[in-house]
């Protein structure tokens, strides 16, 4: 079914590397807004005379919880139209016309203990998975143990490093971290693409349900390579990006 249009407000943009920035964004009609850890939201950007165009879908980062004020993590992409305008064009104060929510990428409810949960992204595709770990905590959820595999190329575009290192405290969340283009001294994560890590994690095949979000590249090959672990269709969750 789809959702109404709804006009958000950007109430506040933060730059947390060279190339991504946090936005948050207020809908003013709504007291509190609802919705499902992992869900997105469509953009409707002014880039295009056609509508369909003119949409950009962005995964919802922060907690269910937080009223009305939604956040959103996002990447600038080189030649990209919709970027360039959240970007260039986009200030505090701009209304961006958003509806949702929207997808199912989410855990289930009443949520299994007996199978340990796996988060692999790159990227900003960590934003679904922000989302879900403040909402487990927030409402003390009993819950598996979670791994949560995060990869970039560089240190400096990590995403949510503290905001993921405080979690583990908070939660059972063991919190990987891969960089394949870097070892700086004192990385004490993983040199390499996300594969690796839950490749040599689950070697012994045990029960696990799989959530991958990012760009086409990495959510297709992890999808191939836990096929050929022997993992169930069905225990592969995808959030793919493009
Ligand atoms: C369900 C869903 C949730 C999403 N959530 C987020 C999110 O939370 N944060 C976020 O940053 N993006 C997210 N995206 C991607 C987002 O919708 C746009 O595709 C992205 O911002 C690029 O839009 P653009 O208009 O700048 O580029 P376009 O002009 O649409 O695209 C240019 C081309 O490059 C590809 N592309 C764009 N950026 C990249 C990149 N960095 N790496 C590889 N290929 C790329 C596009 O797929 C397209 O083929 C999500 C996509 C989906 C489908």
């Amino acid at each position: 079914m789809l959702t109404p249009w709804y006009k958000a407000i950007v109430v506040s943009i933060e730059d947390i590397t060279d190339n991504t920035r946090i936005f948050r964004a207020q809908l003013p009609d709504a007291d509190s807004f609802l919705f499902r850890a992992g869900q997105f939201m469509t953009f409707d950007l002014p880039i295009h005379e056609k509508r369909n165009k003119r949409w950009r879908s962005y995964s919802i980062a922060s907690a269910p919880d937080t009223g009305n004020i939604l956040e959103f993590v996002i990447v600038a992409s080189e030649q990209g139209m919709g970027t360039r305008y959240l970007f260039e064009d986009v200030k505090v104060g701009t209304a961006i016309s958003m509806r949702g929510p929207q997808g199912v990428f989410t855990l289930p409810d009443p949520l299994p203990t007996d199978k340990i949960l796996c988060f692999v992204c790159t990227g900003t595709g960590i934003a679904p998975f922000r989302s879900i770990l403040h909402d487990l905590r927030n409402r003390h959820q009993a819950h598996p143990p979670i791994h949560l595999i995060f990869g970039t190329r560089y240190e400096h575009h990590i995403l949510y490093g503290n905001d993921m290192q405080q979690l583990t405290h908070d939660l059972d969340l063991h919190y990987h971290v891969a960089l394949s283009r870097e070892t700086p001294p004192n990385f004490t994560g993983h040199r390499g693409h996300v594969h690796g890590i839950y490749e040599r994690l689950f070697a012994a095949r045990p029960p696990v349900s799989f959530y991958l979000c990012g760009w086409r590249n990495m959510v297709t090959e992890a999808q191939q390579r836990l096929l050929q672990m022997g993992y169930d269709r069905r225990d592969i969750h995808l959030e793919s990006y493009d």
